[in-house]
């Protein structure tokens, strides 16, 4: 935060409402806090009141009625370690939360923050499109619940000039749900070169629903619709995770950069789409 050198006013709000009211009088000039890693990393000085969420009791991660209700100010390690993920999807979401940069880092990061910012390479939004997961804004008197795709499907950065990320719902899935999500990396604190997410509603073998979702390519995150008409309705077996991976690998939208080309990053999904098939088989 030291790099920041504009800043005029530094705020720690008691309720959303006044949060809100604060972001609102300087919508260009303010910016909320979650981790603050971007904030700090990437100091810009149009910055000139920050807000920070510490006082709004927005760390917490439950199991609700609604699904698991995770607060926007709750870090990557605090999900992670939390009794609520502990078993969901089996274990597979505190694996990859735990995997994801550095302790350090996930000690840093928000939930609030992964979103608000979209980071192209962010493996939280792609995990969270996988699960179709909601988004809660608020602006202290009224919540909205936007599912994640709704979210980004607008200009959601005018969004958060109006209201802050209050929470993340998880929805319930019973055990006729396959999940799993897989990232591209060099090393193991590396920023994914790609990252995929699958869910799968599956009937005995029957694939009933489906969701497949690339990250990091290098554009951010999406829904590969024409992935989920491509399985939705076919039976597991391995014939068809070899020929989802040649259909992903021939149709999947993925570009070049600097870290890898577009035909290397097309082959990645073919191979993570092959493979989660194959694992679905086993589950
Ligand atoms: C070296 C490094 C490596 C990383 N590697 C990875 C990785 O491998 N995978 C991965 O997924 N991520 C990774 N990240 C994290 C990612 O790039 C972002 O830095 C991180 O998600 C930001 O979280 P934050 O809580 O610090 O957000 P902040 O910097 O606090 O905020 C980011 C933006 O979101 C807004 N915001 C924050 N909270 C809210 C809220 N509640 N409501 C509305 N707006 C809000 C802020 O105003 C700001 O515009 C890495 C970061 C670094 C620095």
């Amino acid at each position: 935060m030291l790099k920041l050198k504009g800043v005029e006013d530094v705020y720690y709000p008691e309720s959303i409402q006044e949060a809100v009211g604060l972001l609102r009088k300087d919508k260009e000039g303010s910016e909320v806090v979650g981790g603050g890693l971007d904030i700090s990393t990437l100091p810009s000085t149009r910055i000139k009141h920050l807000i920070f969420l510490d006082k709004l009791g927005l760390k917490y991660v439950k199991k609700t009625d609604e699904g698991i209700k995770i607060g926007a100010l709750s870090t990557l390690s605090f999900a992670e370690n939390s009794e609520a993920i502990k078993d969901y999807f089996g274990g597979k979401v505190k694996e990859l939360l735990g995997g994801i940069a550095t302790e350090l880092l996930r000690n840093q990061i928000t939930f609030g923050g992964a979103l608000g910012k979209r980071e192209p390479y962010s493996d939280i939004v792609t995990l969270l499109l996988t699960l179709n997961a909601k988004v809660v804004l608020s602006d202290g008197e009224w919540d909205e619940e936007l599912s994640i795709a709704d979210f980004y499907k607008g200009n959601f950065r005018s969004l958060i000039k109006e209201r802050i990320i209050k929470e993340i719902i998880l929805n319930d899935f019973d055990s006729s749900y396959f999940f799993s999500m897989k990232r591209f990396v060099r090393n193991a604190t590396d920023i994914a070169l790609l990252n995929a997410g699958m869910l799968l509603k599956l009937d005995g073998k029957k694939i009933v629903n489906s969701t497949f979702v690339v990250g990091a390519r290098p554009k951010p995150a999406y829904l590969f619709g024409e992935a989920t008409e491509f399985l939705n309705g076919k039976e597991l077996s391995e014939e068809l995770a070899e020929e989802f991976g040649n259909f992903v690998e021939s149709n999947v939208d993925v570009g070049k950069d600097y870290r890898a080309s577009k035909e290397y990053r097309a082959h990645i999904s073919g191979v993570f789409a092959k493979r989660m098939l194959l694992e679905a088989m086993e589950g």
